[in-house]
């Protein structure tokens, strides 16, 4: 199993190349693409991949930093006369895919070529596991945003398995059931250091406090991921999902203090063979 990071960064920003939030895990040939942020297009293609490749897309959840570039993924299976893949995704997926349908009808002169017409999402059943092309995928809901529902991802094919966070404020309890023994948990991740530089560079306190306020209560700090892995005896640990100012090495250095694993952040383009 191949897993390549389309993209590594939290709210679409592109410093240091990182992009918005997406993996891809190849099986084989066959491709399951998780979240679709800023920049992940590109990556599916500077990887090498063809799009018809792509059996099925997860969503973790609907925020623009994990499935703003769906439209752009969607046109291009349009004009490969790729088969499109089978769409999984939180409550409101089905809407979304069809507003995605709608905009490329908009901007392309051509139209909706007639084999993507017939594309939808289909929100995703949590006591139910699905298989495309022998990956078995399952969903488990988490708390980030209360307005919207969110979900974790387990993906295995092949003996081996991987789980990706999505966004979260992450807790044992649930996760560590969920990602118990994974080959690899892709967590997001961030440090104190990284969220006071993010805050630092707003204009007012109100702002800052805002932030603040907003992103601890809805995020992981390093240090509860950590744990986490280490209480699931995952092998490997991916941390991602990075603010603009991260300094990756303090993340993965917090990490090494509670986890015994093997730990690495998450680098844009790059792919790991587990
Ligand atoms: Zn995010």
């Amino acid at each position: 199993m191949k897993v390549t990071f389309c993209g590594t960064g939290a709210g679409g920003n592109y410093a240091n190349d990182r992009g918005g939030s997406s993996v891809m895990i190849d099986q084989g040939g066959d491709v399951v693409l998780i979240d679709c942020g800023p920049g992940a297009v590109r990556r599916v293609q500077q990887a090498g991949v063809q799009f018809g490749q792509i059996k099925a897309i997860l969503l973790t959840h609907l925020h623009y930093d994990h499935a703003v570039s769906l439209p752009e993924l969607f046109n291009r299976f349009g004009r490969m006369g790729s088969d499109p893949p089978r769409i999984l995704g939180p409550k409101g997926i089905g809407d979304y895919i069809e507003d995605c349908m709608r905009l490329i009808t908009v901007s392309t002169s051509r139209g909706l070529p007639e084999h993507l017409a017939a594309l939808s999402g289909e929100s995703v059943d949590l006591e139910q596991s699905y298989e495309v092309a022998g990956i078995v995928m399952k969903a488990m809901e988490v708390p980030h945003d209360p307005d919207i529902q969110c979900l974790s991802w387990r993906i295995e094919a092949g003996g081996s398995s991987v789980v990706v966070s999505g966004d979260l404020k992450t807790n044992a309890d649930f996760m560590v059931p969920f990602a118990a023994d994974a080959d690899l948990l892709i967590h997001e991740a961030y440090s104190v250091q990284g969220l006071d530089a993010l805050v630092k560079g707003m204009p007012t306190e109100i702002a800052r406090e805002g932030a603040r306020r907003k992103f601890a209560p809805t995020h992981s700090e390093v240090s509860e991921v950590a744990k986490v892995a280490q209480a699931a005896r995952v092998s490997r640990l991916a941390l991602t999902h990075f603010v603009p100012a991260e300094d990756e090495e303090v993340l993965v250095n917090s990490a090494q203090e509670l986890f015994s694993g093997d730990v690495f952040a998450a680098l844009a383009g790059e792919s790991v063979e587990i």
